[in-house]
């Protein structure tokens, strides 16, 4: 059989390399437009749910979008099953080697292809880790082709990183759908939201910076002791903000969690941007470089002790900043309230809706004692 051939059922203009490459072309393009499909109705379900008292909290509703997209990519993987078994005049257009099932799809692609990417995810390898401050390291991991990972080009490009227990020995990308059958639900894999630091497509690498908090979270504990060839294993792109270069002024503010995003979007400014960054931190022995434009300050504030989420130091900050010109720009990230607040405050200064983008990154949750029903 040639290598390369055109398949007349499919136009003139397609040309395959062989029918079972073709085959997966189709399976691969069915899985994504599925799984698209799938987010898209559980969007919609949860938008309509809204209001109703059945309102699930952030990891919920991430399951719930991974489930759907997985049932949305293997219903449609088996239409187009059923569409290629037909026009190539076979029930089993797969049999070469590549069973069109979802989940052997997913880990012959782990197994065969360059990339190693299945079920919505991303598997790379740590190659390095760098010490920013006390409370902050940047793990820096690779694969080839950065394993199908597609950069959003967005300042607030993030990603749901996955912690699976180490004990279990779990092999990544984890199918979640089987191991919520398996597994008790504190042992399945969980997700936790990081943002993309940087990409190096041609060292293929990238970069994400954990705040190190040591309380007990997986995203903190798995960072802290990642090392050279642990897995870091995330999904696909997500976000949506970059700040305009169409306006005289930005204002930034975020604490640790929110300074890596913070940081991209002051590293796609224009080299003349001006404006002020606020970031919070807990002394001065927590500072580290950033690349900035040099006429954005940048204002670190500190907490001085005070445990992360419990000091208002940059709402205080933020509130002795002067109303600037309604050509600006605000990106803030940072603990649940300290976000609500500075929203608050932002609010009152009438901008382009557009322009201001205010996300809380974390919910400060206090542990309280256990104390005795009255
Ligand atoms: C879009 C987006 C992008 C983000 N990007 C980053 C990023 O690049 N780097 C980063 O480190 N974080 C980032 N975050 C925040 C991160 O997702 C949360 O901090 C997350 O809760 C960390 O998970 P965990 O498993 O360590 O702790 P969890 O299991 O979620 O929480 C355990 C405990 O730790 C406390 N806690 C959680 N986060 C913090 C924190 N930052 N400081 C102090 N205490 C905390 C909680 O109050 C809770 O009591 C981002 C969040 C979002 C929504």
């Amino acid at each position: 059989m040639s290598k390369h051939h055109k398949h007349s059922k499919y136009g003139p203009q397609l040309v395959v390399e062989a029918p079972e490459h073709f085959t997966l072309q189709v399976l691969n393009h069915a899985e994504k437009s599925g799984a698209k499909v799938g987010a898209k109705v559980a969007k919609r379900a949860l938008k309509n749910a809204r209001g109703s008292g059945t309102e699930l909290n952030a990891v919920q509703t991430d399951e719930l979008l991974l489930a759907a997209q997985q049932a949305g990519a293997a219903a449609a993987i088996a239409a187009a099953r059923r569409v290629l078994g037909k026009s190539l005049g076979s029930k089993e257009p797969m049999r070469q080697g590549i069973d069109v099932d979802h989940t052997s799809l997913q880990s012959e692609r782990n197994t065969t292809s360059s990339t190693n990417h299945g079920f919505g995810q991303h598997v790379l390898t740590v190659k390095r880790v760098e010490r920013l401050s006390p409370e902050m390291i940047r793990v820096i991991a690779s694969a080839k082709q950065l394993a199908g990972y597609r950069p959003n080009g967005k300042a607030d490009q993030y990603v749901k990183v996955f912690f699976a227990d180490p004990e279990l020995g779990l092999k990544a990308p984890y199918d979640l759908k089987a191991l919520r059958r398996s597994l008790p639900r504190e042992k399945v894999p969980c997700t936790r939201s990081y943002t993309i630091r940087w990409i190096d497509q041609e060292a293929e690498e990238l970069a994400i910076d954990f705040v190190l908090h040591g309380d007990g979270g997986p995203g903190s504990a798995w960072a802290s002791s990642a090392k050279p060839g642990d897995p870091l294993v995330i999904s696909a792109s997500r976000g949506k903000f970059s700040p305009s270069n169409n306006v005289d002024n930005y204002v930034f503010a975020a604490d640790e969690a929110g300074i890596p995003a913070v940081s991209v979007a002051m590293g796609m400014l224009r080299k003349d941007a001006k404006g002020v960054a606020l970031l919070e931190v807990d002394g001065p022995e927590s500072e580290f470089d950033i690349d900035h434009p040099s006429g954005i300050e940048l204002r670190w504030v500190h907490r001085n002790g005070f445990r992360p989420g419990t000091s208002d130091v940059l709402s205080e900050a933020f509130s002795r900043l002067a109303p600037p010109s309604t050509s600006t720009s605000v990106m803030v990230h940072a603990e649940r309230s300290m976000a609500k607040a500075i929203s608050y405050m932002a609010s009152s200064w009438e901008l382009n809706k557009r322009e201001v983008h205010v996300s809380s990154y974390w919910t400060l949750r206090i542990k309280r004692p256990r104390t005795q029903r009255q």
